[in-house]
């Protein structure tokens, strides 16, 4: 017997890599900020979630190496059995009370969170109603909790009401992103709630860039839209606008609590490490204390928006930061992403599958660390890119 068993794999991957699919990753060679380093040149940075510039912030780096000194780097062991410390508890605390939700727990990503409170809260003979936008992670979790799944045409709230009025199986939980990372639009969360209140559901949003972006000073989508009390689970990630890695379920005690006891990725898989909890701590108190940050993130998106559009392109749907610049073909938006790169700036061209044939974009990521000059030279090469490719004149 000498048959390959792991034959399949060169011809998978050669197949993806003919239908451009294949994920060529780069390295950064330093922290990541306005402009990162990569192959020994440095690039504006249009790739990142770092919204507020938290990634590499002094403040928040001298938490998390004071945190070391304190309390070491390892958690030890999951959260109920020793690797709960005192910096998780302050977080939770601290990031309940920012986002004005009873309780908040913290788990080790983004999404595990969605692993942890999806299974928790629905199982075989229940309902979830999806946006059909919605993450990965909230899919993953979806399918984790073998409850039956109705995905509803994106942000359409005559969709989801169709599905509502259906005949459901048993418990029903509505889940959507808040902030679209591909489109960066905003979901219509007060409808959503409404919905759900006349037809008997739970709801739950994954505010993953919302936080830090909408709402007060970054308190994220439910404050945006002034829901407080009203969406019985947030989830969050610290990976994005926080800077970090981490994630938290919010809600009211009792949902909370519940969660708490019956998810696996948290009974399962050891706390979030030290530095990570303490910087993502001081990164909430930065947040809680100014909004000045999250207005120049603003004002960069405005400015970046407007600019680009006076160039001619289309920005799509966006109502936040994310900034896709529809190019269409998929072969352009390749191209044009190589010429930016050449011309020193790192933003990545998005196509099929994240987003539909013939809607392939360069998605601009803006944050407050970016300054007037660079978004001046982003807009002057986006321009002379743009002529280059005939997509502008
Ligand atoms: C990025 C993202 C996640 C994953 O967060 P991580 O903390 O990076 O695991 C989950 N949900 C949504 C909507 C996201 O955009």
């Amino acid at each position: 017997m000498n048959k390959d068993v792991l034959g399949f794999i060169n011809p998978e991957l050669e197949e993806l890599e003919q239908k451009g699919l294949y994920k060529h990753i780069r390295t950064l060679e330093g922290p990541q900020g306005a402009w990162v380093e990569i192959d020994g040149k440095k690039l504006l940075n249009f790739c990142s979630n770092n919204y507020l510039g938290f990634a590499a912030d002094e403040r928040i780096k001298k938490a998390a190496k004071d945190a070391i000194d304190r309390y070491g780097v390892g958690p030890g062991a999951v959260r109920t059995i020793a690797g709960t410390m005192t910096v998780h508890k302050q977080l939770e605390e601290e990031l309940a009370s920012f986002k004005g939700v009873e309780a908040c727990l913290v788990v080790q990503s983004g999404f595990s969170a969605n692993l942890c409170a999806i299974p928790s809260l629905v199982g075989k003979g229940d309902t979830i109603i999806s946006d059909e936008l919605n993450h990965a992670s909230i899919i993953d979790g979806s399918r984790l909790s073998r409850a039956d799944i109705k995905v509803y045409a994106h942000n359409d709230m005559d969709s989801l009401e169709q599905v509502l009025k259906s005949d459901l199986q048993g418990r029903k939980l509505i889940i959507s992103d808040g902030v679209f990372s591909m489109d960066g639009d905003i979901a219509p969360l007060p409808d959503i709630v409404e919905l759900a209140d006349k037809y008997g559901a739970m709801t739950m949003v994954d505010d993953a860039h919302g936080e830090g972006v909408v709402g007060r000073s970054g308190r994220g989508i439910v404050d945006h839209f002034d829901l407080h009390g009203q969406v019985d689970v947030e989830i969050g990630t610290f990976s994005k606008a926080l800077g970090v890695m981490g994630g938290c379920i919010a809600g009211s005690e009792r949902i909370v609590e519940y969660i708490k006891q019956k998810s696996r990725p948290f009974t399962f898989s050891s706390a979030l490490t030290v530095p990570d909890t303490a910087a993502t701590l001081e990164a909430v108190r930065i947040l809680a204390e100014s909004g000045q940050l999250v207005e120049q993130l603003w004002d960069n998106a405005r400015y970046f928006q407007e600019g680009v559009r006076k160039l001619g392109f289309d920005t799509g749907k966006t109502e936040t930061p994310i900034t896709p610049v529809m190019i269409g073909d998929a072969k352009d938006s390749l191209e044009f992403s190589k010429r930016l790169f050449d011309a020193g700036i790192f933003a990545t061209t998005i196509g099929f599958p994240l987003v539909a044939h013939g809607a392939a974009r360069i998605r601009v990521m803006i944050s407050a660390a970016h300054s007037r000059k660079d978004l001046d030279f982003a807009l002057e090469t986006f321009a002379k890119v743009g002529r280059e490719l005939d997509l502008i004149s």
